[in-house]
């Protein structure tokens, strides 16, 4: 873990991102450029789209 926390507005997440379960069954994104986890969904796909959304926006969207 890095000890500076990179802005997520600065990433994009063009890096490999992985799916871990989350303990109510869902998935969660994490980009492992910078770290940042995305919104819980229900399925790795939409965790994924999630955390890009974010990216996008630049912002986050909240779980
Ligand atoms: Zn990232």
């Amino acid at each position: 873990m890095a000890r500076e926390k990179p802005e997520i507005w600065r990433c994009d997440h063009h890096y490999p991102i992985v799916v871990e379960k989350v303990g109510g069954g869902g998935r969660r994104a994490r980009c492992l450029g910078c770290g940042v986890g995305g919104p819980e969904r229900a399925g790795a796909e939409g965790a994924m789209l999630a955390l890009r959304e974010e990216a996008r926006a630049g912002r986050r969207l909240g779980a």
